[in-house]
């Protein structure tokens, strides 16, 4: 806030076009931090994702030869990229999509962790395919971790195949799994990161995308840009939020607090093992799934519960309650917290016995055909 108001009284917004003391070192900041050789700075997560598809199919058409027009971006069936239309051409979640056609073209999709199906489909596509875009850990499909050893088997397959990794870690990067990136957990080094959501301190939008040269200067002057990627106050912010994620350890504060955190979690479901399906999670990035057979409402339902119990936590799909508290929660704030959550379960759960409407037909995903949402 300190950095939001010093600079608001000195420059907000300049021309990309022209120098400005800010961003430069934001610049050298970023890059340095996670060993890039340049950033192009966005505003939104979503304008990240189009950037990085950009960058991606530019690459894909000036280095691997691609022909042209004919690009395409592999990604995760439950992905969750923004909401643009590219960021909507890859998601498998019919409510994302409905009424929002015709999609872009040029993508295929795969099952998230599988890595046999993601060779096949590099085998079978690779000399079109520029770029793997995925969240090393998917957030919105529920906090999904993919198996150990994912992560360095995609950098395998695509160093062999000559195709982008291109890590989304808008959500799960900047210490909320307990590590920098999520990334770090497998020391794996994507071609492209992609950062968002904390970048701006939960101040303002403040995106970016990481790249070396060989990728990055693909795209020239004049070629792709953004009134306000990378303004002054934007820059300041940004430079504060890295500071402060640096210099508080927020990394080995989620892990830890996360570990804490997933000890009450854990009780919790000893205590109600009949709807407490599962409880996973890294650092402070957590997701409760519960048993849809069991549970007599749903997420959404617990998670207004929650709240009249002053703890705001957000449904994803019918049966996950998703916990992803600030990193300066207090340990008391999380036993507090998980408190809510069991008294929810106990108290409140037996009288809402509200009837469940009948299953309404699901649809299955117009991707894969199955039927990851309901
Ligand atoms: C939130 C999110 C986005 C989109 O970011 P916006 O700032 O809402 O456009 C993209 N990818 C992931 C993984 C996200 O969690």
């Amino acid at each position: 806030m300190k950095a939001l108001q010093e600079q608001a009284e000195k420059l907000t917004l300049s021309s990309r076009a022209f120098y400005n003391d800010k961003f430069p070192v934001f610049a050298e900041r970023l890059t340095s931090m996670f060993g890039y050789d340049m950033v192009l700075p966005m505003n939104t997560g979503a304008e990240g994702v189009e950037t990085a598809l950009k960058l991606a199919r530019k690459w894909g058409y000036v280095k691997k030869k691609i022909s042209i027009d004919e690009a395409i971006i592999v990604s995760c069936c439950g992905c969750f990229h923004g909401r643009t239309l590219a960021a909507i051409s890859m998601s498998c979640d019919n409510e994302a999509i409905r009424g929002f056609g015709p999609l872009l073209p040029g993508h295929l999709k795969v099952d998230f962790g599988d890595i046999t199906a993601l060779e096949k489909i590099f085998k079978e596509s690779g000399d079109q395919i520029a770029g793997f875009l995925f969240e090393p850990i998917q957030g919105e499909a529920g906090v999904i971790i993919p198996p150990d050893g994912y992560l360095k088997a995609v950098r395998d397959l695509c160093s062999k195949y000559n195709i982008l990794m291109i890590a989304d870690e808008i959500q799960s990067g900047l210490a909320r799994s307990g590590r920098m990136l999520a990334s770090d957990w497998e020391e794996v080094r994507p071609d492209m990161v992609i950062l968002g959501k904390a970048l701006g301190g939960g101040v303002i939008p403040v995106s970016a995308v990481l790249a070396d040269k060989e990728v990055m200067l693909c795209i020239q002057p004049g070629e792709h840009g953004s009134t306000f990627g990378g303004n002054p106050l934007a820059s300041a912010v940004a430079i504060a939020s890295l500071d402060v994620i640096r210099d508080e350890k927020l990394a080995e504060r989620s892990a830890h607090l996360g570990e804490e955190l997933r000890q009450h979690l854990f009780k919790i479901q000893q205590q109600f093992p009949n709807y407490v399906k599962e409880v996973r999670g890294r650092g402070l990035f957590n997701a409760v799934e519960f048993d849809k057979t069991a549970l007599p409402v749903s997420a959404y339902d617990i998670c207004l519960k929650m709240k009249e119990r002053g703890i705001l936590a957000k449904p994803t799909h019918d049966t996950i309650v998703r916990l992803t508290p600030p990193l300066s929660i207090s340990s008391n704030e999380l036993q507090e917290g998980s408190k809510a959550l069991h008294d929810v379960l106990e108290l409140d759960l037996p009288k809402m016995r509200k009837p469940k409407p009948a299953d309404a037909p699901a649809t299955p995903c117009h991707r894969c055909g199955r039927n990851l949402y309901g």
